[in-house]
């Protein structure tokens, strides 16, 4: 069995691959990622070419074989399927349950996972929007647009929410904008590199940075 260290940089180089679009991750993002000096990950990309678990060039980067992408999905769907459970059934804050999350991956068991995913309904996504992997292995990604990118004055539903930082969901909840809510882009202005936009039920106007809007995806 995988050691939660392997299974932490197994998932972040699947991450990191969804970015990628397929070419090698180099070792030093995943560190950044890990927050751990980059020394160290040289060492565990070499382990995790031993094991079979990546493919590793030298400077170049490393890219998850067969058997690595199935254990880093499979720590995803564990991660994932966890924050839903914690918000849905035991109604934590969606702000708080990364963090829970990031421990109870590595020690629940396949019997209490699947029952888990049984009582939710076999979800496809978690609350932050993002896909989780089936049993078999299979995840589903959409393409989706980022709000700094969308057309003005359309009517938009917000799908995900890629940073987990608590301190931006929070900022995300305050303002209404969870996966689910429906938005419409009023304006985009460059020379402020702001975004306005209001919620469909309300015709409030709130002005976020482009930055922000780059991590709230819509379809
Ligand atoms: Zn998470």
């Amino acid at each position: 069995m995988a050691t939660s260290t392997v299974e932490n940089y197994v998932k972040q180089i699947l991450l990191e691959q969804e970015q990628s679009e397929g070419s090698p991750v180099p070792m030093g993002k995943v560190a950044s990622a890990l927050g751990v000096v980059p020394g160290t990950t040289t060492t565990m990309a070499k382990s995790l070419a031993d094991s079979g678990l990546v493919d590793y060039a030298p400077r170049i980067g490393v890219r998850l074989t067969e058997e690595g992408e199935k254990l880093a999905l499979h720590v995803l769907r564990r991660h994932r399927l966890i924050e839903l459970f914690l918000v849905k059934v035991l109604g934590l804050g969606w702000s708080e349950i990364h963090e829970e999350a990031e421990k109870l991956e590595h020690v629940i068991s396949e019997p209490v996972l699947e029952r888990i995913d049984a009582l939710l309904g076999y979800p496809t996504v978690d609350p932050h929007g993002d896909p989780i992997p089936s049993a078999k292995g299979k995840m589903d990604i959409r393409r989706l647009e980022n709000l700094s990118s969308s057309p003005i004055g359309k009517r938009l539903r917000i799908a995900r929410i890629t940073d987990q930082e608590p301190e931006f969901l929070r900022f995300i909840e305050k303002n209404g904008l969870q996966p689910g809510a429906e938005i419409k882009v009023l304006e985009l202005n460059q020379i402020a590199d702001t975004i306005s936009l209001s919620l469909s039920d309300d015709e409030a106007v709130m002005t976020i940075g482009v930055s922000a809007a780059k991590k709230i995806l819509v379809e």
